[in-house]
């Protein structure tokens, strides 16, 4: 009789159990995400249980996409759609949920939209569209705040056990060890960032609230004159005056805003521009810490560079 050792048995039992961790770790769900961020949650979380698509690239403006013939397919084909929400996507959603043929992802569970789940800042008092009309919601630009993405990320988990309850122990289990690796790093990122607090500063648009209230920062005025409305010449010199008088240190924009309207006002002022990603995806950011990373190293060597060449 032949009798195998057990060093000839391991590649069999090797491929055995990845054939069945392969098995069990099926994807299950598809997801079709609006933006990068809530792609890379859906991934984070899900693992190898999900399949994701995301209708924006890193670096477009989520508050315009074109609802083209592809992303109507894979809204027909989705299980969950998962948005920002809170208007994030007013002009296009909406569009694509009715005209997708898929009832299942018009509201929950096949819909979850993110900045609807946890508390939003800005909520305005009274609607009035000479306000701009993209922010009617309050400010939906949540995911820039890591501890909302805690705790979005143990509703999606709870969201994909509910469509998938055959692994709804391992979307736990995922969703457990992402957070103790993830959660402790908030203390370090506020650590890090201990140089900001109290920091004033300019942004283009409103995209940086969240990340700006987590950090203790303080936001003086928008390049924007009004949310989702181009800078004008007469509010860039009206900000030329305000950024003097209340000591702004930082003009923050992303890439799509382009760096006009930021260099022009810092070319004006002591006040120094810096560009920052917005979304994983962008400037070498994949994963969601690694968007907080880097937005933090870049602020807080923004913050140095522009000290020592404004002392
Ligand atoms: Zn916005």
């Amino acid at each position: 009789m032949k009798v195998q050792t057990l060093s000839a048995m391991l590649p069999r039992l090797l491929i055995a159990a990845l054939c069945a961790a392969s098995f069990s770790a099926r994807a299950d769900l598809r997801v079709l995400a609006c933006e990068p961020e809530w792609g890379q949650l859906a991934t984070e979380i899900g693992g190898d249980l999900v399949t994701v698509k995301t209708a924006s690239a890193p670096g477009q403006d989520a508050h315009h996409i074109q609802a083209r013939p592809s992303l109507l397919a894979q809204v027909r084909r989705a299980d969950l759609v998962l948005c920002n929400g809170a208007g994030l996507e007013a002009g296009w959603l909406p569009v694509l949920l009715n005209r997708g043929g898929n009832p299942d992802v018009r509201q929950a569970p096949g819909l979850f939209l993110a900045a609807e789940r946890v508390d939003r800042l800005e909520i305005p008092t009274t609607l009035d569209r000479a306000d701009g009309d993209v922010h009617a919601m309050g400010n939906p630009h949540v995911h820039l705040d890591p501890r909302r993405i805690v705790s979005l990320s143990q509703q999606l988990a709870d969201r994909f056990a509910t469509l998938d309850p055959g692994n709804a122990d391992q979307y736990k289990q995922q969703q457990e060890a992402w957070q103790a690796v993830f959660e402790p790093k908030i203390a370090d990122w506020e650590q890090q960032a201990a140089s900001l607090k109290g920091l004033k500063v300019i942004t283009h648009h409103r995209s940086w609230i969240y990340l700006l209230d987590w950090l203790g920062m303080q936001r003086v005025d928008e390049l924007e004159p009004k949310p989702g409305l181009p800078p004008t010449p007469g509010h860039l010199a009206k900000l030329v005056s305000k950024t003097e008088q209340q000591q702004v240190k930082l003009i923050l924009y992303r890439p799509i805003n382009g760096d006009d309207a930021a260099n022009w006002l810092a070319s004006r002022t002591p006040a120094c521009a810096v560009e920052l990603p917005l979304s994983p995806g962008e400037e070498g950011t994949d994963t969601l810490a690694s968007l907080y990373d880097t937005l933090i190293q870049r602020l807080v060597n923004a913050h140095q560079v522009c000290q020592g060449d404004n002392p």
